[in-house]
């Protein structure tokens, strides 16, 4: 009898734990399901902003979805002109109320928007008569479209591996800045050059490939990781252009970009077309006299700077000049000036505002055998890498 009641409650025992552990497996697959899911990250880049139309094709079936991703059209082979009408978005003989739209192409389609591909949804926001155009792109895809823009597919592969960790980083903290506006990141110099999958290159996804969910982290957070073509010597203090005061943004001496073929330049303007930029640039002007530099940053660059005009003058920081100038005819901050009758002459070290990561150091780094997180550390001191997936 004992024996028994034994036997059962043995039989109960195993049956309860047999139970648990099918109710344990069951959950760790939803939960393994779910965070594949939800961890997926997407990146919104501006493509082409306030244009009257835009050409879109797609080879394959398609949908156009709302901003729910509810289906409002399913097609196959679009190639159509879309434009605005009477204050609703046209895609050839198709007209919508909505003033945002996604097309996706089923997957691994690539959509071709005015001659030039794209990986993900295109979403088409329409304010007035115009179109903004934004790809939604999964974050490793949208670096494999950057990378070609930032560097040569040739360069050493440490240092391309040390740039996609960079630039994953920097659109990664875009993102989550800017989470309530329509797009994260401009596909132009003012944030990082996207090319979309036009742009990619073999070494390039290699690198990106092999840093997958990579980023930069600092306390906790995803950082700014701010990049510039060669910093002439020594990197800038963030704090001095925005407002970001933060150790691996501090500065550093460079020491390794000296032989990068954008280490100096050499620009010459006239008094007049410096006068029509500023001018255009919304400032007062009159002639100009002469241009004085009031003050430099630590890491030897130009803080600020007077204008001198005939009566008056005006008195501008070396960012908002650069800036005003063009950025890429003031390749950087790090410069002298002289007049020679009408002309100013400008002689400068470096391009790019400088902050962070130098990429033609990197890419001499790299030519030293550092490998990426050793070149990670020199240009960002404090800060981390951690797999955000
Ligand atoms: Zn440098």
């Amino acid at each position: 009898m004992v024996s028994t009641l034994a036997k059962r409650l043995y039989r109960l025992k195993k049956q309860i734990l047999e139970i648990c552990i099918l109710l344990i497996l069951t959950l760790s697959f939803l939960v393994a399901n779910n965070c594949f899911g939800a961890n997926l990250k997407y990146i919104r880049v501006l493509i082409f902003k306030d244009v009257s139309s835009l050409n879109v094709r797609i080879d394959g079936f398609y949908e156009v979805r709302d901003i729910k991703h509810q289906t409002l059209y399913r097609g196959k082979n679009l190639s159509a002109t879309i434009t605005v009408s009477r204050g609703k978005i046209s895609m050839g003989k198709a007209i919508f109320n909505n003033d945002r739209l996604i097309i996706r192409a089923d997957d691994p389609q690539v959509v071709m928007v005015n001659g030039k591909k794209f990986r993900g949804d295109i979403c088409l926001v329409r304010s007035n008569s115009l179109l903004k155009a934004v790809n939604y792109i999964e974050l490793e895809d949208y670096v494999k479209g950057v990378l070609i823009h930032e560097a040569s597919h040739y360069w050493p592969l440490e240092a391309l591996k040390a740039l996609a960790v960079v630039c994953r980083s920097f659109a990664l903290y875009q993102a989550e800045e800017r989470s309530s506006q329509d797009y994260d990141l401009s596909s132009d110099i003012y944030s990082q050059v996207y090319g979309g999958k036009s742009g990619e290159r073999y070494r390039l996804n290699q690198a990106v490939d092999s840093t997958k969910s990579q980023v930069l982290v600092y306390k906790g957070k995803v950082l700014p990781a701010f990049h510039h073509a060669t910093c002439g010597g020594a990197t800038e203090d963030a704090a001095i252009l925005w407002n970001i005061d933060i150790l691996p943004l501090k500065g550093v001496v460079c020491g390794f970009c000296q032989d990068s073929p954008h280490f100096n330049w050499h620009l010459v303007l006239n008094r007049a077309e410096v006068r029509k930029k500023l001018s255009d640039g919304g400032y007062k002007t009159q002639d100009i006299q002469d241009i004085v530099i009031l003050s430099k940053t630590n890491s030897g660059r130009v803080k600020d700077m007077s204008i001198v005009f005939a009566s008056g003058n005006l008195n501008i920081s070396a960012k908002d000049f650069r800036n005003t100038i063009g950025p890429n005819s003031i390749r950087s901050a790090n410069f002298k000036l002289r007049f020679e009758g009408e002309d100013i002459v400008f002689e400068g070290i470096g391009w790019g505002h400088g902050v962070g990561f130098c990429q033609w150091g990197a890419y001499f780094m790299a030519k030293e055998d550092y490998n990426f997180h050793q070149i990670l550390e020199h240009y960002y001191p404090g800060s981390k890498i951690e797999i955000r997936s």
